[in-house]
């Protein structure tokens, strides 16, 4: 069984519409396909209807961003509630922040550069959650920049002079909303250093305590040496292990399928007690 627990699409900063991205996935021949847009629940219908239809599993997810101490981490959730209240206040929160900060960034980059926030917000689907793949593109449309990476690389890494932050949750109050949500939760990618710093492990065995189901320690941004180091971790904590592409379709080189979850851990997180279920073919252990 092939399983990709974590991919983006037009709800966010992916490229796909979340049909395609189902029609990709089962194409590439997985078995399961998690959708897992930024900080919305908005592509969830579109993906299920296009699983019914596919020869493939949906598991409906999210990656929460999250701060603790100043440093930014995202929390990935499956199969919760979206309309547990005091979760969908937070992540209306976070999307309105992130509109804020957004306009922020667009400001600042057009003190220097050819560029309006017309420019950025004819990138943004209708009701999709903005981030700066969104401000990326509009540089690329402008033709400041060839593509999304030299736009991070030039100007929106985090920590350059037209960088702002947005509100973000603490992680271990997402993760017991979460579970008050009857989700699962899942920390993406831990030890990611090349996108800013990592939180500590006492963070992490804090999360295990709240809840956290698993550490997603295969994952295309993780070096050799942060994967072991997150498979140690999961391994002291009893935390279950995933594997996920974080595929966001032209906009980054990720590939479906170019990391995974086995079936096992796939096994254990269908049994959790969750709000909602998984979508599609019937899966085979
Ligand atoms: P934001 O959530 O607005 O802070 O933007 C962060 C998002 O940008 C991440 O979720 C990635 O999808 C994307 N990202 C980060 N670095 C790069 C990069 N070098 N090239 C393309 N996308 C990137
Ligand atoms: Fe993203
Ligand atoms: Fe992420
Ligand atoms: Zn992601």
């Amino acid at each position: 069984m092939i399983a990709d627990l974590h991919a983006h699409t037009l709800a966010s900063d992916g490229t796909d519409t979340p049909t395609q991205l189902v029609e990709k996935a089962s194409a590439a021949g997985l078995d399961l396909i998690a959708i897992t847009d930024h900080d919305t629940t908005c592509g969830w219908d579109e993906a299920a209807s296009a699983a019914e239809r596919n020869d493939i599993t949906l598991l409906r997810g999210i990656e929460i961003s999250c701060q603790w101490q100043g440093i930014s981490l995202h929390l990935l959730a499956y199969l919760h509630d979206p309309q547990h209240a005091p979760l969908l206040r937070i992540l209306r929160r976070a999307r309105e922040s992130r509109e804020r900060r957004a306009r922020r960034i667009t400001e600042l980059l057009a003190a220097d550069l050819p560029l309006s926030w017309e420019d950025v917000s004819a990138q943004v689907e209708p009701g999709a959650t903005v981030g700066r793949p969104h401000i990326a593109d509009a540089l690329v449309s402008r033709g400041i920049v060839s593509d999304r990476d030299t736009a991070f690389a030039e100007y929106l890494y985090t920590g350059s002079p037209y960088y702002a932050s947005h509100y973000a949750p603490g992680p271990v109050e997402v993760i017991q909303l979460v579970r008050a949500a009857r989700g699962v939760p899942v920390m993406a990618h831990p030890f990611a250093a090349a996108r800013g710093p990592v939180v500590p492990d006492e963070l992490i065995a804090d999360m295990a305590r709240a809840g956290l189901f698993a550490l997603e320690a295969h994952h295309p941004d993780h070096e050799e040496e942060q994967r072991d180091h997150a498979l140690a971790l999961a391994s002291d904590l009893r935390l279950q292990v995933t594997g996920s592409s974080d595929y966001h379709g032209r906009g980054k080189s990720n590939r479906l399928g170019q990391c995974t979850t086995s079936p096992e851990t796939v096994e254990a997180l269908l049994a959790e007690p969750t709000a909602v279920a998984a979508v599609g073919r019937q899966l085979l252990f």
